[in-house]
């Protein structure tokens, strides 16, 4: 019948239905649960309606996995069984290198990653739960975050800590957004019309999480993510990387907790932090554009650490074919690609300004005469998953 996928944030679950072998999605939409002050909300999409949006009463990831099935069925008007239900699991740990059907010992596993991805596994781990109650029988996959970057060679996965944090307590760069990544790297070489295995490529995914990428011969070879999904670049309210002598000295010196620490640089930094404006692009943006100082630097810090990531994984990669721009941010913002690209012609991008203005949707915007090529790709995880669910089941 078709393949559903869902993918379970700590606010919100996305849902995408596909018929069969399809490309398109036939039912989407969301369920947004925001907390005590703000109504829940269904968010529905069908091929060629305008959206609708519905007040709805799910309050955690379990309902909302629930509600997000029941209208997928009501949609399509059918009573018949999913094929099979796909889900994005954020933290595959050591344990799991790529995607595989959920049974029951390994959702006791991804039980115990939950102390790996505190923020992240949980909800996901809720959402299946409710998924075999909704359509028992009907087989689960999980499509780990983390799979792309599983054989990240070991001078990038290894921090130089003592030996022992890696060995005790799993310490290690583990690379996040990897579904998107792997995606848009295909994705790249089908626009290039190029052999994956002859790219050198620089993805970045920019939406509320940020990530960069190296990707050489269709492997991921490093990424700026790392134990966790705050390293790296600059995000809505995340923030990156930050010395880690702030942390302590914070601790030793100010008294803040390792709680108020971690609050503080998940969900109190990045645009948010610097600007005081807003963790959402746009709106700092505007504020920028209105004179906003705070604003204004927050913009530029932004654009400052993606082009250093272009710059060091150039490095790492022996020279570069082309830059993915993708995600909210990456696939919208004309401004932020030019000023990533600005002073970047001496590893070969020249921004073509027209075609980088022209709304551009999986499509080339370098120049024509650009050593390197700069690509801007809707990324989309919601395939990629269904693809993996698609492979898995034919398999079995
Ligand atoms: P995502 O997590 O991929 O949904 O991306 C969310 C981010 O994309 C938010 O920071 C939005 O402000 C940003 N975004 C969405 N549309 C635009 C746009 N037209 N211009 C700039 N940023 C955008």
């Amino acid at each position: 019948m078709g393949i559903l996928v869902l993918n379970t944030g700590s606010s919100s679950l996305k849902f995408s239905f596909f018929d069969d072998q399809a490309v398109e999605v036939s039912v989407g939409g969301e369920v947004d649960w925001h907390g005590q002050d703000h109504p829940s909300e269904l968010i529905v999409r069908l091929a060629g309606q305008p959206e609708r949006r519905t007040p709805c009463d799910a309050h955690e990831p379990g309902d909302a996995a629930g509600l997000a099935i029941r209208t997928v069925k009501e949609a399509l008007d059918t009573d018949r069984k999913f094929t099979a239900i796909g889900h994005r699991i954020v933290h595959g740990g050591s344990r799991f290198r790529q995607s595989a059907r959920i049974d029951p010992s390994m959702e006791a596993e991804l039980g115990h990653l939950a102390e790996l991805a505190p923020l992240h596994n949980p909800p996901a781990l809720k959402a299946i739960e409710a998924a075999e109650a909704e359509e028992p029988g009907v087989p689960q996959v999980a499509v780990f975050d983390t799979s792309f970057f599983a054989n990240l060679p070991r001078s990038a996965a290894i921090y130089p800590t003592p030996w022992e944090w890696h060995e005790k307590f799993s310490i290690r760069r583990y690379g996040f957004h990897g579904i998107s990544h792997a995606y848009c790297a295909g994705r790249a070489a089908e626009i290039l019309g190029r052999d994956p295995a002859d790219l050198r490529l620089v993805v970045c995914h920019l939406g509320n999480g940020c990530s960069a990428s190296a990707i050489r011969g269709g492997v991921a070879i490093d990424t700026t993510m790392g134990f966790t999904p705050l390293a790296g670049l600059m995000m809505g309210t995340r923030s990156g990387d930050v010395d880690p002598g702030i942390l302590t000295y914070l601790m030793e010196e100010h008294g803040l907790t390792a709680d108020k620490i971690e609050d503080a640089l998940n969900h109190a930094s990045g645009l948010l932090g610097v600007s005081g404006v807003s963790a959402d692009y746009r709106k700092v943006e505007e504020a920028a554009n209105s004179g906003h100082d705070r604003a204004r630097l927050a913009l530029e810090i932004y654009a400052a650490r993606i082009r250093s990531a272009i710059g060091a994984f150039a490095a790492t990669l022996g020279g570069l074919d082309a830059v993915v721009f993708a995600a909210g941010v990456g696939e919208n913002s004309a401004t932020l690609r030019a000023s990533v690209c600005d002073g970047l012609d001496f590893l070969g991008l020249r921004l073509d300004p027209a075609r980088n203005a022209a709304r551009p949707r999986d499509l080339d915007i370098a120049e024509d005469d650009s050593p390197a090529r700069i690509l801007v790709i809707h990324t989309r995880e919601d395939l990629m998953i269904a693809r993996e669910v698609r492979r898995l089941v034919a398999m079995a």
